[in-house]
């Protein structure tokens, strides 16, 4: 799978991580030449355009972080490109909530892997989820392929609803769907006919099927092999039929991978499994991390650069606590404080990373400090001017009444939380001089 990009996308990274400073035109060009990878690998022209605006968003924005190799942040930027291109981290589980018997409709065109596939998720559904599951063929014009239906069911261990020779595909449903639910089935996969093309009475009589049974998925069926034709199948069926999701099958095959990249994005459906081969056992759920992965072939350097965003957060508590620790502390660190507060494990987070917090544990704790609380203060220092936020003790009472009417609250809050302020400031000042004004660490304490 995604052997031509994979090979592309490794050769940037190696050239790229031999050096150590990337310019802004490093960059650039290196995004260039993803895009340049993409199209050959077949990903429509939309999704790569829309895939180039974010990954050029990421590149010049303030995620940007110092501590990691910028040939590894090159990495990242276009794994969370690919992630998005795919649709999310999560991949999305089968839909199985209504009465059963649940009802999972199979579409898709005449070799596109539709029946194979049927059997394959009805395996898994029997195997793994421990599901009673029936399969019925509606494939009324083909006999051969409610036989091969049949073959399948009989090598998986699922029942495959007896064949009654002149029935349509509205009765076979019907039938299909009574047998179930007084057999007690949780789940009923219907295999819809496929043809060699679209055309109007294969899609007329999806639409009709999915009418009568209520499915819970329909999903389309398609051939990863046939790139954009794929993804133009997709679209034209869910034009007449409301699909639930993809299944591309022939995954193993892909050496572009182009209609899986493409997919997620021009349809605004998620793909749920993947065909991975001819055997009945080779149906993997969808995982765009795994996929993102193997593009990439960098899993390492992806987690790391993952590590070090959430150490971001940490350098920056460390920072604050050694401003906190010579006694500097105005209303703008307090607004800072109460803003990161809660990513960074409250306040005992924060204070875990003070010298001699333990003298003033007791003060602090006494502070109101809920979740509410905090955003309302916040919107009061953000109610007050620049300076006012370095001088606390200019706001007289005419200005405390300004702040308070700007923030919707009233006259008395701003001065709980000025009072509030006082304390820790004098606390950290006292701290300070304690501490004879050290660095933060755990070391000092
Ligand atoms: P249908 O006409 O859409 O029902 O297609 P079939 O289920 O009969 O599949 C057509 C052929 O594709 C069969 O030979 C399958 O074994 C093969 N096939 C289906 N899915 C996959 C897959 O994921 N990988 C590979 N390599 N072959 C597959």
């Amino acid at each position: 799978m995604f052997d031509s990009l994979n090979e592309r996308l490794s050769g940037l990274f190696d050239r790229l991580s031999g050096r150590g400073v990337l310019s802004e035109k490093d960059v650039d060009e290196a995004l260039r030449e993803v895009r340049v990878a993409l199209l050959e690998a077949d990903v429509a022209l939309p999704v790569v355009r829309k895939f180039m605006d974010k990954a050029r968003e990421l590149a010049t924005g303030e995620a940007i972080i110092k501590a990691v190799k910028p040939a590894d942040q090159v990495v990242k930027i276009v794994y969370d490109g690919l992630i998005d291109m795919l649709g999310g981290e999560e991949p999305e589980p089968l839909n199985l909530a209504a009465v059963p018997p649940v009802v999972i409709l199979m579409a898709g065109l005449q070799g596109s892997g539709k029946t194979t596939t049927s059997a394959k998720l009805a395996l898994r559904l029997s195997k793994f989820d421990r599901k009673k599951v029936m399969m019925a063929s509606l494939d009324t014009r083909r006999p051969a392929a409610m036989e091969q239906l049949k073959l399948l069911g009989d090598q998986v261990g699922v029942e495959v609803l007896p064949i009654v020779a002149g029935q349509s595909a509205v009765e076979i449903t019907r039938r299909a769907l009574q047998s179930a639910k007084l057999q007690g089935f949780d789940v009923l996969i219907l295999d819809t006919a496929g043809r060699t093309t679209l055309d109007e009475t294969l899609m007329n009589e999806a639409a009709e099927i999915a009418k009568i049974s209520s499915p819970t998925e329909t999903f389309l069926v398609a051939d990863s092999l046939t790139g954009q034709d794929a993804v133009r199948t997709a679209e034209a069926f869910h034009a007449r039929l409301p699909l639930t999701g993809l299944i591309l099958t022939r995954a193993d095959g892909d050496a572009r991978g182009g209609a899986m990249l493409s997919m997620r994005a021009t349809t605004g459906l998620p793909i749920k499994f993947l065909g991975a081969g001819e055997k009945i056992e080779a149906l993997d759920v969808f995982d765009a991390k795994r996929i993102a992965g193997r593009i990439l072939g960098q899993g390492d350097v992806v987690a790391l650069v993952e590590k070090a965003a959430q150490e971001l957060d940490a350098a920056k508590a460390e920072q604050m606590a050694k401003k906190l620790s010579k006694g500097q502390f105005d209303l703008n660190d307090l607004a800072d404080q109460l803003t990161q507060m809660q990513k960074m494990g409250g306040m005992s987070g924060i204070m875990g990373l003070l010298p001699g917090v333990q003298k003033i544990k007791k003060q602090i704790s006494d502070l109101d400090m809920s979740d509410k609380m905090f955003a309302r203060q916040v919107a009061i220092i953000s109610s007050m001017t620049k300076l006012e936020r370095k001088k606390p003790d200019l706001l007289n009472a005419s200005r405390k009444r300004r702040v308070a009417a700007g923030a919707g609250v009233d006259v008395a809050e701003i001065n709980r939380l000025l009072k509030q302020h006082r304390q820790m400031a004098d606390a950290f000042k006292m701290m300070a001089r304690n501490t004879g004004g050290r660095g933060g660490g755990m070391g000092a304490m």
